[in-house]
């Protein structure tokens, strides 16, 4: 048994599509805890700092616009290796290519809006948590 708490962000692409039922419940259901959550708008600095390994890539600035668009719900997901879990939860990055069945293989057509973000280390979910969570 190795606890775990992972950052999960539900993005303005599911916020706007009414979807933050759908994906709280998949989480849930798979038996992950919610020990903090709120509704949060990210800002161009927030989108700097958390995003930090892909500022420069050319896909950046177009993701920063969309992340910074509207309001996300920023969480975090607690349990049994809930690092991984959450990651296969939310399926492959592009929309397009995830699996049927996960997060974004059912619900998203995107490389981008991609509906969910969860940390994909027990170094990066640290980070994250500390980010949006911390003092
Ligand atoms: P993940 O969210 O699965 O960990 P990455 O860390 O590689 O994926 O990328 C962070 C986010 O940046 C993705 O969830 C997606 O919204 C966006 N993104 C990544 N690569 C691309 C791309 N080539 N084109 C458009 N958006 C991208
Ligand atoms: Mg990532």
């Amino acid at each position: 048994m190795a606890e775990q708490r992972t950052l999960v962000l539900i993005k303005p692409d599911a916020v706007e599509r009414g979807l933050i039922g759908e994906v709280l419940a998949r989480l849930e259901r798979k038996g992950l805890r919610v020990e903090r959550m709120e509704l949060r708008t990210m800002d161009t600095e927030l989108s700097d700092a958390h995003y930090a390994e892909h500022v420069g890539r050319p896909y950046y600035e177009e993701l920063k616009g969309f992340m910074t668009s509207g309001p996300l719900v920023a969480l975090i997901a607690a349990g049994d290796e809930a690092i991984p879990v959450v990651r296969a939860l939310a399926g492959a990055t592009d929309g397009r290519k995830a699996e049927a069945g996960t997060i974004r293989g059912d619900f998203s057509l995107s490389h981008q809006r991609n509906l969910i973000h969860a940390s994909d280390s027990e170094d990066s979910a640290k980070r994250e948590i500390d980010l949006w969570f911390g003092a």
